[in-house]
């Protein structure tokens, strides 16, 4: 604990912390020297994790990266982060990121953006971005972060390091603040394939407080690395095809898919036309979701109220004007549009029809190939300001991992080198709904 704080302090201009639990930690490496002496101690021992700022932690403060949560306390702890404490993990602080999970570089922040490592005029990705670099920085041993559309996989991405999204429903949502109820999953950044499934291990799992999570047993990811057989993955045409994917990240992908056929796996190409429509069903349904999950903050139950209200009214109107940045205002209105009467059959309805297309084609092809193989990303970390006057552009980031959000199965990006400014670069494998041990014994034989 020391060592991370240390390290925090000496890299505290990257800005991925907004708060360090400092004495906190301390305290709780003291009582875990204690368990591992006399031989008790948990799973996670000597494990030492940063959280994203949208996880409930009992008395700690969570703002969402907003201005709306400032000064708003947890009453409780969220699911996903007592199960790392029950296993004696040790939660060091607080990892900024977009607001509500909103964004792909972390430019959406009350708390300041924050600098990707390899290179500080570039950024991290995001949502998740000071998860990603507290990793790649070695501030922490792992970091908590959500993904609803990409914001674990990007950002790990950018950074160079291992980024999970398990399957929908794998992870119980209890205690995360929500952006999009169907697509939110908790997912973890690690240096390794090995740290990252012992914790989703650990985090996985039932949980009488989400409804939704799935009863379906956890095996020990962390004990089955072992890939032997040879397997069958598909890599889909339009993918590799689209316009904006760049020519370094193509070749890149394409010499994983060579060496694996090389070695004797089966490579094919299938076709996959929705991908053309995944992204804008995506943002549809994120959008309809967050604006009926944001409306829960209208400066009565949550953290600000503005100053300056004259009647109830205005406050609730002056508060959501005040309190929401220009990225999260712009969403509410395009998902309060989506589900407006007029226009609700022809996008929102749309929507969730083409979504069940793409589920089922995903899911089809993910029994007839253990695995897909795609870029995770079509660029890889850009320039600070280079998307943030251009959202549609900042949403094409997004067109590779969409895919997986919107079928709620798992993926993983697993670090593939780097371009020729030495930025990082993602390769995304994805598999069927809970096959999150084979997804991790194979990210570990490509690592
Ligand atoms: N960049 C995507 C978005 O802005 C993904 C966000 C996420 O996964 N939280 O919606």
């Amino acid at each position: 604990v020391e060592k991370y704080l240390q390290t925090i302090q000496t890299k505290a201009h990257l800005n991925a912390f907004v708060e360090v639990y400092r004495d906190y930690a301390l305290a709780r490496a003291e009582e875990i020297d204690q368990k591992i002496s006399i031989g008790k101690a948990g799973k996670l021992a000597g494990m030492v994790i940063g959280i994203k700022d949208v996880l409930c932690f009992d008395g700690h403060e969570v703002n969402a990266s907003s201005k709306i949560l400032s000064g708003f306390k947890s009453q409780f702890t969220s699911t996903a982060i007592q199960r790392l404490i029950d296993q004696d993990a040790i939660i060091i602080g607080r990892l900024n990121c977009d607001e509500f999970g909103m964004g792909s570089s972390n430019e959406n922040t009350v708390h300041g953006r924050v600098l990707n490592a390899a290179d500080e005029s570039r950024v991290p990705g995001g949502s998740s971005g000071g998860s990603a670099v507290a990793v790649q920085a070695n501030m922490v041993t792992a970091a908590l972060g959500t993904d609803t559309g990409g914001s674990v996989r990007q950002p790990a991405a950018f950074t160079g390091v291992v980024g999970m999204k398990p399957t929908y429903s794998r992870v119980s949502r209890w205690g995360l603040i929500a952006y999009a109820s169907s697509f939110d999953t908790i997912g973890v950044f690690s240096n390794t394939v090995k740290d990252n499934a012992l914790i989703m291990e650990v985090m996985a799992g039932y949980d009488e407080q989400d409804s939704t999570s799935s009863r379906k047993p956890v095996p020990a990811f962390s004990e089955l690395l072992h890939f032997s057989k040879n397997t069958r993955i598909a890599y889909l045409k339009e993918t590799l095809e689209s316009e904006a994917l760049s020519p370094e990240i193509k070749s890149n992908t394409q010499s994983v898919l060579d060496k694996l056929k090389d070695e004797g796996h089966t490579v094919e190409e299938v076709e996959f036309p929705l991908l053309k429509y995944v992204l804008p069903t995506y943002y549809i349904l994120t959008t309809a979701e967050a604006s009926a999950n944001l409306s829960r903050f209208d400066g009565v139950k949550y953290g600000y109220r503005t100053p300056n209200a004259v009647n109830l009214e205005s406050m609730y109107k002056l508060t959501r004007s005040e309190g929401f940045g220009a990225e999260v205002k712009r969403r509410i209105m395009l998902g309060t549009f989506v589900l407006s009467a007029s226009y609700h059959d022809a996008y929102f309805t749309k929507a969730q029809k083409v979504r069940r297309m793409i589920k089922e084609q995903t899911e089809r092809l993910l029994s007839e190939y253990d695995y897909f193989i795609m870029p995770t990303t079509p660029t890889s970390a850009f320039k600070f300001g280079e998307h943030s006057g251009d959202p549609v552009a900042m949403y094409l980031e997004d067109l590779y991992t969409v895919q997986a959000s919107v079928s709620g199965v798992p993926a993983i990006s697993i670090p593939n080198g780097a371009d020729k400014n030495g930025m990082p670069i993602g390769l995304q494998v994805i598999s069927n709904s809970f096959k999150e041990a084979e997804l991790y014994a194979f990210s570990d034989y490509l690592t």
